[in-house]
């Protein structure tokens, strides 16, 4: 028996991890549940899992647990989510909190769990070498759950890095693919995602592409892959995950029904499989796939994220942080969808690129670009 921490528990991707738990009642148990502000979802999940420890980020919802569920250890505030990712009594933890607020705890939990199932891609787009590095210092296993790395991951399954000649990393080209990129963009078409069903951040960052930008700096580092070996190829019906061509032509192609619970699944019980419920493909109903190039002119953000890459990991930082603000602001109503690229690339552009020494360094830099973003409003 498996057990779980799970960061991010009352989102997208901790709701379908606590799928595969119910189909495997065997197979896993949970010890420790993270949430932000949902309450209602977290407790519903602490009467069905009985978790050993639980996080939620006020004071209050705090107070409410502790009352409720007297057993428990219940942990809240920016001190609470360091000492709960500090534990080390779970087999595998989760990392599926949002943005850069992943980065320290899932920092922590390398430190202190052998095994990290990553879905959080924001870890390592801002954390890069330090997370592989430190990954690598305590011999834990990273093992993605963003369902185009597994994929990659898969195709790779025994071959080394010197046979590659490129990663190909399939995007879905989200709401705006064959449509006009307007000023008039509301929040609701933004979220209308047409294959995945994900949080309103990725959702948002999949429309812009900027997701797919992040994915080329996570499989860099997750691959130890240069960025220019790594092509992202459109292809709408999000059935192939992601390929991998090898330097003989031969294409490996990872392809599958589109639900999170199988690379979840997979990260969970690497190196093996588990049966699942999911309907499977019926090929002779697909007939055919279909691949496209993405636009960059029209994506800016994905032009952004190349840019931020060439340019090193600072800027990669900035790229995030100014993302970070862009989607916060637009889906609170506060600029227009077309003011996300517009917003980035003011930050790369005023950003001269230094040397970042360690995490403290990381995140003084993402508060200095959030901060003046902030202030500039
Ligand atoms: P959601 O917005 O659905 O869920 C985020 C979870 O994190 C919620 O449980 C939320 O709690 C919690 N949370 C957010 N901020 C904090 C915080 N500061 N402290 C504690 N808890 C917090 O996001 P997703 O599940 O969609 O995505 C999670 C990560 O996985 C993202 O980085 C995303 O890019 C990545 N990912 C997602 C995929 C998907 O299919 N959804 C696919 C691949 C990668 P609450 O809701 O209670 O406030």
């Amino acid at each position: 028996m498996k057990r779980l921490a799970i960061f991010g528990s009352t989102g997208s991707i901790g709701t379908t991890t606590l799928r595969v738990v119910d189909e495997n009642p065997d197979k896993f148990c949970v010890t420790t549940l993270v949430a932000g502000k949902n309450i209602d979802k977290l407790i519903e999940q602490i009467i069905k899992y009985n978790p050993k420890h639980v996080y939620i980020t006020s004071y209050l919802n705090a107070v409410i647990l502790e009352e409720k569920f007297p057993n428990v250890d219940v942990y809240y505030g920016e001190d609470g989510l360091r000492a709960i990712s500090q534990l080390d009594d779970s087999d595998i933890a989760v990392s599926a909190l949002v943005g850069i607020s992943g980065l320290e705890p899932t920092y922590n939990m390398i430190k202190h769990t052998k095994n990290v199932a990553l879905a959080n891609k924001e870890v390592l787009v801002t954390g890069g070498s330090f997370i592989m590095n430190l990954a690598k210092e305590y011999n834990t296993n990273l093992l993605t759950v963003d369902s185009e790395h597994s994929a990659i991951m898969q195709c790779l399954n025994g071959e080394s890095n010197n046979k590659i000649d490129k990663i190909l990393l399939t995007a879905s080209g989200g709401p705006f693919f064959d449509k006009e990129i307007t000023d008039n963009i509301t929040v609701s078409q933004a979220l209308n995602h047409p294959t995945w069903k994900m949080g309103p951040k990725v959702t948002i960052d999949s429309s812009t592409m900027m997701n797919k930008g992040f994915e080329v700096i996570e499989a860099r580092w997750l691959f130890d892959t240069l960025p220019e070996n790594i092509e992202v190829v459109v292809h709408r019906q999000s059935l192939v995950h992601s390929m991998v061509q090898f330097k003989d032509g031969t294409i490996m192609a990872n392809i599958g029904p589109k639900d999170m619970q199988i690379p979840i699944a997979y990260a969970l019980n690497y190196p093996n499989r588990l049966p699942n419920n999911l309907e499977k493909l019926d090929l002779f109903a697909i007939r055919q796939l279909v691949f496209e190039k993405p636009d960059l002119d029209k994506f800016r953000c994905l032009k952004s994220a190349f840019d931020a890459i060439k340019a090193g990991h600072s800027a990669q930082v900035v790229l995030n942080a100014a993302n970070e603000v862009a989607v916060e602001e637009f889906l609170k109503g506060k600029i227009k969808y077309t003011d996300i690229p517009k917003y980035i690339e003011n930050a790369l552009d005023s950003h001269n690129v230094r040397n970042l020494s360690s995490v403290e360094e990381i995140l003084d830099l993402d508060s200095e670009v959030k901060g003046k973003l902030y202030k500039k409003r």
